[in-house]
């Protein structure tokens, strides 16, 4: 491929393990990475795990370098950059109250009666972000082990998303992580996100690179490997580590 202007990064089992921060080593490598070229990170998650998984743990720079960093959370409907006096909203688009109120009730019903509404779990099931409504089967904070035992096939999720959907015609209802479906705007996918980012960075999109773990599919990186962005498929950070080595010397300097 061309030298990319651009590496954008999906964020949980791609920079760190899910909900988890990042090891020191992608810390590094991302500053590094943000020497030569734009980064992005794009995810369904929220600001917080941004800042919480990512941001607050970058090693100490002179700040230069994190101007090149682009945060994109819930798929690209909030847009941020990171600037000396801190985080700095680019724009933020958020669901209207009626649309909130329907997704709610539609997600909770149908869990319930699919039996899929669990009584024991770690933190809230429903989740507003604003603009997204997520439903995570355990709770935001449960466990790595507990969420993969939870649907190991994706069926749960799958036959929940399905029901949820035919309940919201107007709105798209998408699996998210392991035990997470999130409900957006028609049309609001990581490939929105990507072309949020063209816009907003005047970087054409076949200057960007995306590196992600769920290129499958039924993964929430495909849209943007649907779309045609150059895409390098990984199995958790150490992977994403590992590429990033190789990447960074072939990149020429600022
Ligand atoms: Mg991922």
């Amino acid at each position: 491929m061309p030298t990319p202007r651009l590496v954008a990064f999906d964020l949980d089992d791609t920079l760190a393990p899910s909900k988890s921060a990042i090891d020191p080593r992608i810390g590094e490598l991302l500053l590094a990475l943000a020497e030569r070229v734009e980064v992005a990170i794009i995810s369904g998650g929220q600001l917080a795990q941004f800042t919480a998984q990512v941001v607050d743990l970058l090693p100490e720079t002179d700040g230069d370098h994190l101007a090149h960093f682009h945060l994109l959370p819930t798929c690209g409907t909030q847009y941020y950059r990171i600037s000396p006096a801190g985080i700095e909203t680019i724009y933020a688009r958020t669901l209207s109250d009626d649309q909130k109120q329907r997704a709610l009730a539609a997600v909770e019903g149908e869990a319930r009666r699919l039996r899929l509404w669990e009584s024991e779990t770690w933190g809230p099931i429903l989740e507003d972000r604003g603009s997204q409504i997520t439903f995570s089967a355990l709770g935001q904070q449960a466990p790595v082990d507990a969420k993969t035992a939870w649907d190991p096939t994706g069926e749960k999720k799958n036959s929940l998303r399905e029901a949820v959907q035919a309940l919201l015609p107007d709105l798209e209802v998408r699996s998210g992580g392991s035990t997470s479906v999130d409900i957006t705007e028609r049309g609001i996918d990581k490939a929105y996100g990507m072309n949020r980012l063209a816009e907003q960075t005047g970087i054409p999109l076949g200057d960007m690179l995306f590196v992600g773990d769920r290129l499958d599919e039924n993964g929430n990186d495909y849209p943007v490997l649907a779309m045609g962005v150059e895409c390098h498929a990984v199995e958790g950070w150490h992977d994403t580590a590992a590429f990033l080595e190789t990447l960074i010397p072939t990149l020429p300097a600022r």
